[in-house]
């Protein structure tokens, strides 16, 4: 497996102190990604570690005395899903061993569908209401919907994430197709909106690539705009 950042956070990714494991590639090329260096599964960055799934679980074993609060492991990326076939087996471990593991993932992956049975947390990104603008970030439409309609199935909460960007998805006319999406949704969930920032700005320029965003902060009223029109429509909306 190739792994290009391993670290820990406290309630950020699931709950409790997390031992975060970042996964090589993306299906998807948002240009206001924060970690571009994990984007391209053949431009791999120099410090990123090429482990076997024996490895990885022995990496999350060793860091298990780390995971107080009600922690566990969570896979992020790129896009976990892309290396699903390895994943599974480290989430079988997981399982297995009765460690909490939660996966983030922008949803638009086919191999999603087949490790949700394995994750106990699914925090899943809702980039846009509108199929063609999910089509220009890379992401399938299609897939999204089978992704989400099979993990609300499943009885998990899922936590939905919206990456919040001017001039991308924060006119008056998203605000009203978000909440008509998740309005529509059965099942446990919330959605947590993370306006727009430039963590990731230094990234680009460092991986030798252009940095495009601009002007794409959301003003402190659109984003209140945005919470209190999901809250109206009965939608639960965290901070973590
Ligand atoms: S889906 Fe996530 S990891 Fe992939 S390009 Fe978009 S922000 Fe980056």
């Amino acid at each position: 497996m190739i792994i290009f950042q391993t670290g820990f956070n406290f309630s950020q990714d699931g709950p409790g102190n997390r031992l975060v494991i970042h996964l090589q590639g993306c299906n998807m090329r948002c240009p206001w990604c924060s970690n571009p260096e994990g984007m391209d599964s053949n431009l791999v960055p120099s410090d990123a570690k090429k482990l076997k799934v024996v490895e990885v679980c022995s990496l999350i074993e060793s860091a298990r005395p780390m995971m107080f609060s009600g922690g566990g492991v969570t896979f992020t990326g790129g896009e976990p899903s892309v290396q699903a076939d390895e994943l599974f087996q480290v989430l079988g471990y997981c399982r297995d061993h009765g460690i909490d593991t939660a996966i983030e993932s922008n949803a638009c992956h086919p191999g999603l569908a087949g490790l949700l049975p394995l994750v106990d947390r699914p925090i899943l990104d809702c980039k846009t209401p509108f199929d063609e603008k999910l089509r220009s970030l890379g992401g399938d439409p299609d897939t999204r919907r089978k992704n989400f309609d099979l993990v609300l199935s499943s009885g998990k909460t899922v936590a939905f994430r919206v990456p919040f960007i001017h001039g991308f998805n924060d006119s008056d006319a998203d605000i009203t197709a978000f909440v008509g999406l998740f309005g529509a949704l059965a099942g446990s969930f919330t959605v947590e909106i993370l306006p727009y920032h430039e963590y990731g700005k230094s990234k680009w320029e460092k991986s030798g690539l252009e940095y495009k965003m601009t002007d794409a902060f959301v003003s402190a009223h659109t984003v209140e705009k945005f919470t209190s029109a999901l809250k109206t429509a009965g939608i639960s909306v965290i901070k973590t």
